[in-house]
Formats: C-alpha cells, structure tokens, sequence
C-alpha cells in the first residue's frame, strides 16, 4: 500500500489504522467456512469416511507443519510447490519448518517412523486437512485448502493402482456427482524415464526459444513439466513431442497394461493423455487426474498416481505407495454446480417463547429438556418482545412452544405448527413424544 505524503503523527496513526484494517481481513487466499456452508463439509467428510471404512483404509491425523527437509526432499526441489508456494519458517529452536503443502510426503514420513512396514502391508491410510500453498488465488484455487487424502504403502501391485482410483470415483459416485473425466498417464520409472526425458528435450531442442522463460528454466531440470504448460506457444510445441507411454521399460508397460486390463474389468472409463505429468516430481508409472466440467480452469477435483521412490527421496527404506489427494472446496463447489444432495441441512426444530418475561426461566427449563432428548431447540437471549420472539420462532424454527403464565400454572405448553399455522396444548412428553 503507499503511504501519503502526511506529517510525522499522522502518517503513523494513519498506518496503524491500515494495520488494524488488514487485521480484521482474512489473508489473501484464505476464507471464512461459516454456518451456512459447513454442513456441507460435514457431509462431504462423512462420505469420504464412509468410503475409506468401505475399502479398508484408517484414518491419521498428522501434524499441520513438517521439517521442510521433508517436502524438498520428497515432493522435489525443482516442483513449483517446493520452489515458489511453501510457507517456510524458523521456529524459535531455529528449525526450517514449513506448513504441509501436501499429505503424501508425511504419510510416508509417517509409514517409516511408526514401522507400519511390521503391520498388514499395503498400510492403508486416509486424512482429511488443511494445506498451505502460495498461490495465485482464483476460483477454486485458495492458499489454505482442504485436501482429503489416501494412501496405500507396502504393495507394488497395479490392482493397489486400480483400487486407488476406483477408491476416488467412489466418493464421487456416493456424492452424486456426474460430467468427470478420469485422465491416465504413466511416467514411468528410474529406469526409463531417463531415456524418455533425453527424447523429449531432443525433439525440444529446435524450439528451446520459442518455449516460455519458464519452460526454458525446466528444460534441464525438469524438462516433462513442458508437457503440462498451460502457455499456448508451449502447447503448440509439444503438440507432437513424443510420449512416455512410447518409452516405458517392460516393467512398467506391463503394469500399466494390468491397470488398464483392471479398469476395464470394473467398467471404469478413463482417457489416456500423454500430457499428464503431474506437479510433483516422486511419481512413478500410474500418474491421474479426475477433473470436472463444471469447474472453470481450476477443473482437477482429484490428482494420484505411484511413487515407488519417494520413500527412498526423503532417506527411508525402499516403499512403493500409491495414492491421491482430493480438494474438498472444487468438490463442493462441483456440487453446488451440479445442483447434488448436501444431506439434510441443520435446523432448529423449536423455538421455545416466553410470552411474559417471569416465564423465562421455565421456558429456557423446557428448551433443556428437549434439547436432552435430541429436539434441537432454541429460545430468545435478547429480552424480546413476545411478537419479535414468534417472528424469529417463524424464520429459524419449524415448532415454537409457547409458555405464558396460564401455560405454567397448567403444566402445558401451546405448541405450534408454524407452516401448518396450527396449534394445540400438549405437556412436554407429549411434544417429545411427537417430534422424535
Ligand atoms: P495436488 O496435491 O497438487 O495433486 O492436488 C490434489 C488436489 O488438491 C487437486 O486436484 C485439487 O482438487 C486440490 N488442490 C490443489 N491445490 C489447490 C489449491 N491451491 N486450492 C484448492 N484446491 C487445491
């Protein structure tokens, strides 16, 4: 922000009043979940955890920030994530930590440090959390976000691979979810990803100038991240650039064959697409993506694959794993594009009225009552009048109860049917009776 021109006094109070202003805004790319919406995610979290007890797979909870060594290590120091969109600090003990800009590295981390490798393998693993990337906000895309993650570690089988991704469309499946399209790609492995990699800047090297200053910067370090360029001058160069697909060594074109084999088996439709290389350096053969048509350039609600070296990367045992993580703001708001069910929607059931204050007490003893037998009820903390306690009764409630003084002294309650705009006198068993 520039700061005017003002005398000493008044630049300071006028700074300190930006501060206090800045303050009171959430930070750039993050945002308020509030009442209205949070239902949903409870909804949203309550299918994943559905879906996760169905296939096997047990919640962690992992810590929010890691040694940074960790990402740089395991997501890859030439990722855009390690580069540019880390929140990195030094704590007061002087270590480099940085807040989780994704799950996989730490359930890995997590894998080898609890000797998970002693237990049933695959371990199968799922969370649901905040991450933390450095972003360009836009929609569908946050700086803090919710991931909901999966992860099966121990097992090289490519019907782990299968489960995976039949694992995500599940979800969306039980979410209600329609117009996706799972795209595939296989990145192949140490071994022939090298030789893929010397191919593909071979056929680059004519156009290196043509390619944008970022494409330029990865053509040595990280030359597959071409492929994914969203620039359309880098598009139209890698428009014919040979693919992994036409690279793999046995080992992976026979487990990307068995995967494909498998998907069929359970009628799943993928489409195949040679661009697909993933942000994240640590995958090996299956890389995928699950996008929505009705997201705008954001459109990925899900993104996995293998990797079989990351393990390896961050200084631990050889651990082939196979995962995916799915954004929980993209799915909802692909729900909310495409009209689908949240479930039902909190409400309160009663409103309780006092129509004098000296019922007040009675009234909030009868609110308690109900609310001990599972009947959501609420009831005026304002001192309002009887008139504005039936209007808020008749905005936020389906039943008011309504206790007077004749109401006390008869040991009843006149409940009310605020849409049928009916009403009758009942005890309070007999409305518990009725709305449970
Ligand atoms: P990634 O970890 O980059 O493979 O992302 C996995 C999924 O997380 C994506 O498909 C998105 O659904 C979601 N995601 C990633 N980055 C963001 C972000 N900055 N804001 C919101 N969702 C994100």
């Amino acid at each position: 922000m520039a700061v005017p021109k003002l005398k000493r006094a008044e630049r300071d109070k006028f700074i300190l009043e930006a501060v206090i202003l800045e303050a009171v805004k959430a930070p750039r790319g993050t945002r308020d979940v509030l009442g209205d919406e949070t239902w949903k995610w409870a909804y949203v979290s309550e299918i994943c955890r559905n879906v996760a007890d169905d296939y096997g797979y047990r919640e962690v909870h992992l810590p929010i920030f890691e040694h940074t060594e960790l990402f740089a290590r395991g997501v890859g120091d030439t990722t855009d994530i390690v580069e540019k969109e880390m929140y990195t600090f030094t704590d007061k003990g002087g270590r480099s930590i940085t807040l989780r800009p994704e799950l996989t590295a730490s359930m890995v981390r997590s894998y080898i440090e609890n000797e998970m490798n002693k237990g049933p393998q695959p371990a199968k693993l799922w969370g649901i959390g905040p991450m933390f990337r450095y972003e360009r906000p836009q929609k569908g895309r946050y700086r803090q976000f919710v991931q909901m993650d999966m992860e099966a570690l121990g097992a090289q089988d490519p019907l782990v691979d299968l489960e995976v991704i039949d694992f995500s469309m599940e979800i969306y499946r039980r979410l209600g979810l329609s117009n996706l399209q799972v795209v595939l790609n296989s990145v192949g492995c140490p071994k022939c990803r090298p030789v893929y990699r010397k191919a593909l800047q071979e056929y680059l090297k004519s156009r290196y100038d043509d390619l944008c200053d970022t494409c330029k910067s990865r053509y040595d370090r990280n030359p597959l991240r071409i492929l994914d360029c969203k620039s359309p001058i880098c598009k139209e160069i890698t428009e014919n650039a040979p693919a992994v697909m036409e690279h793999l060594c046995p080992e992976c074109a026979e487990h990307f064959d068995r995967l494909m084999r498998g998907l069929d088996k359970i009628g799943a439709k993928v489409v195949l697409d040679k661009r697909l290389v993933r942000g994240l350096d640590y995958y090996t053969k299956t890389a995928y993506e699950i996008l929505s048509g009705d997201l705008g350039s954001q459109n990925a609600v899900c993104g996995g694959g293998r990797y079989d070296n990351l393990a390896e990367a961050i200084g631990g045992p050889h651990v082939p794993g196979v995962g995916f993580a799915s954004g929980i703001e993209r799915v909802i708001l692909t729900m909310e594009a495409q009209g689908c069910s949240f479930g039902r929607k909190p409400e309160n059931k009663v409103y309780v009225v006092a129509a004098e204050p000296s019922a007040r007490l009675d009234a909030m003893a009868l609110m308690r009552t109900l609310r001990m037998n599972r009947i959501s009820a609420d009831m005026d903390y304002m001192g309002r009048s009887m008139k504005s306690q039936m209007k808020n009764a008749a905005s936020t409630a389906l039943y008011a109860c309504i206790l007077g003084t004749s109401e006390i002294e008869k040991g009843v309650v006149t409940f009310k049917d605020l849409s049928a705009k009916t009403q009758e006198e009942l005890t309070p068993e007999q409305i518990i009776n009725k709305l449970k």
